[in-house]
């Protein structure tokens, strides 16, 4: 665009009024030194009248200000009475959004004029960008670093995690502590591991350890939200930081960002992509090291991770954080159970053990799902019984309402078909759980489950992957011996996905064929070798000679198929106590 000077001198001057504008509207909240503090201390603070004013929204928190003009945070205790109970306590109340009402005028005018005028001259010559960036700057300037001080005590298990974790608190607090034995400090960590394992939590707690803000972001918003803005909003990002000094910037599903560039292909699409992570790593690379600020990252799958991303000077510590085993499950329990009313039944332990598998979020979910089953059936205490209920809704969903619909030639297809999976699975192997089965229909479209509990254990044999294959066969297998090779269901498809699947890898990654031998397929595949094994036949060949032994399992004991689902049939559900006699005897 030409830009004469006349105009450059009114566009310089539209953006110093604005500049100026911005800092004037602002000032009120730049400094940013929050006291966290409980609901209870807040309410012992309002009937002294230590408390002037409190800005009210929906957030999860709310800020305040004391008398002396400290601010405060608590939690939002979302009362309907609240605004009324303030007010009558002399406490100002400023709802979302509002100011005091001078300085929001003269803010406001100040900034919209401006910007009306920047507006004019951009559209005139055809751009809407610096309108874009100015509405992406305010954002990030309103975005409040409120997140609650979050400490290591807030997180179990990943000890491994936590022990490395402490160091870079340790860094953050004194870097000049390691600057002077020329110790090369991390710039960057990634966290990676499965999701709802605790890796937000566990930047939340560096740093709150280290008592300085966190700056969350998440790659997949750069992709999808600031869309065309993606580096500018890094940069901002690492100079909002640097203003502030010391802080923990965490940047979640890095993988949105950093996939690799896979020959050729993977360009053009992921353009946006790229040029975000050039300016990460541009910033990551500026940084001198004695500033204090660490950049933490987290992925599910650092496997997809571009190799830059990992490079030393970059995200070089990089630390798994797994799913919980059993002692860590148990602490976790315990950590969420702690201000809930916990009957003298319940045993954690024991909770623990059935949950394999369970993320931390899972945990805590399911903790919060017995309280609110407890809460609304206003029980006295949180018993066994809610936790159990709360346990098969997480891992099946909700019961169905309305079972009345389904026809009896429907629940009698289902009793048999779960009760294969249930028997299979007892009969295959002496280590394995069956906690529970059942024919009620779930609303994640289930029509019923049988909940098989494997042994907690780091790896897997052969032999477990074969008996996790039968089990899964166990259903259909039932359905052909009763019902005829003319009258299987659909309602196996889930399970041979599985099936097939657990076979694939059991050739294709793991080398436990003795036909394919010790060849890996991920590597072939990528190669663009050619091969002549197929291994889709060998796949077909393996399954069917699995599928065959299941039968068999089932013909042998058909006695005990027929009487688990007959009890199925009279009761919808069984347990494992139930199951096993069945089976005694
Ligand atoms: P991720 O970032 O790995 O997906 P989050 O940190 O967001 O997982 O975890 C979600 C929630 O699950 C946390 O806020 C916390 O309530 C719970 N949680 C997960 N892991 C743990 C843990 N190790 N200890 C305590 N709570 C946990
Ligand atoms: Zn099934």
């Amino acid at each position: 665009m030409k830009i004469n000077k006349k105009m450059k001198l009114l566009i310089t001057l539209v953006i110093s009024t604005l500049l100026i504008s911005i800092v004037i509207y602002y000032y009120g909240d730049n400094d940013n030194v929050y006291n966290e503090i409980s609901y209870k201390s807040f309410l012992n603070y309002v009937e002294k009248g230590y408390i002037s004013e409190i800005k009210l929204n929906d957030k999860s928190q709310l800020i305040g200000k004391f008398s002396d003009e400290k601010k405060f945070i608590i939690d939002n205790p979302r009362r309907e009475d609240f605004k009324e109970y303030l007010l009558l306590h002399d406490v100002k109340v400023i709802e979302d959004g509002e100011r005091d009402v001078l300085s929001q005028a003269i803010g406001l005018i100040l900034f919209l004029v401006p910007i009306g005028l920047l507006a004019y001259i951009m559209n005139k010559n055809g751009s809407k960008q610096i309108e874009k960036e100015m509405a992406y700057m305010l954002e990030m300037d309103t975005e409040n670093n409120l997140s609650d001080i979050i400490t290591f005590n807030d997180v179990a298990g990943n000890e491994e995690a936590k022990e490395s974790l402490k160091e870079l608190v340790d860094f953050i607090r004194d870097p000049e502590k390691y600057i002077k034995y020329g110790a090369r400090l991390p710039k960057g960590v990634l966290l990676y591991g499965p999701p709802g394992t605790g890796k937000t939590l566990l930047a939340k707690a560096v740093a709150g350890e280290a008592k300085v803000p966190f700056y969350p972001v998440s790659g997949s918003d750069f992709v999808q939200v600031y869309a065309g803005l993606g580096a500018s909003r890094i940069r901002e990002l690492f100079k909002k930081a640097k203003e502030h000094g010391k802080s923990v910037i965490f940047i979640d599903e890095i993988d949105a960002l950093g996939k690799k560039r896979t020959g050729g292909n993977g360009h053009g699409s992921s353009e946006e992509g790229d040029r975000t992570l050039n300016a990460l790593l541009t910033e990551m690379s500026g940084f001198k090291g004695n500033e204090g600020i660490i950049v933490m990252a987290a992925t599910n799958r650092i496997d997809t991770l571009d190799d830059a991303l990992l490079r030393p000077g970059r995200f070089d510590r990089q630390i798994e954080v797994g799913l919980p085993d059993v002692k860590a499950r148990h602490d976790i329990l315990k950590l969420h159970s702690r201000n809930k009313p916990l009957s003298k039944d319940v045993d954690l332990k024991k909770v623990a053990l059935e949950t394999i598998y369970f993320s931390g979020a899972k945990l805590e979910n399911l903790m919060n799902e017995s309280a609110m089953l407890a809460a609304k059936r206003r029980d006295k205490f949180i018993t066994m019984e809610h936790i159990d209920k709360a346990y098969y809704t997480i891992l099946v969903g909700e019961e169905k309402r309305d079972k009345s619909s389904i026809s009896f030639e429907d629940k009698k297809i289902t009793a048999f078909h779960e009760a294969g999976h249930a028997l299979v699975a007892k009969k295959v192997s002496n280590v394995n759980r069956v906690t529970k089965v059942s024919i009620i229909p779930s609303t994640k479209g289930m029509g019923g489950f049988s909940l098989n509990l494997p042994p907690d254990r780091m790896y897997q044999t052969k032999k477990d992957i074969i008996t996790n294959i039968k089990i899964a066969l166990g259903g259909r297998a039932a359905e052909e011996l009763i019902f005829g090779k003319e009258n299987i269901t659909t309602g196996a498809s889930s399970d041979l996905q599985k099936a097939t699947e657990m076979t694939l890898s059991m050739i294709g990654s793991y080398g436990m064929d003795n036909k394919v031998g010790l060849v890996s397929y991920d590597v072939i595949l990528n190669s663009n070798l050619n091969t002549d094994i197929s291994l889709m036949e060998r796949t077909k060949e393996l399954l069917d000679n699995l599928y065959r032994e299941t039968m068999e399992i089932l013909e042998e004991n058909i006695y005990y198929l027929e009487k688990i689902a007959g009890r199925l049939l009279e009761k919808e559900s069984i347990g494992e106590d139930e199951l096993d006699s069945i089976i005694a005897c």
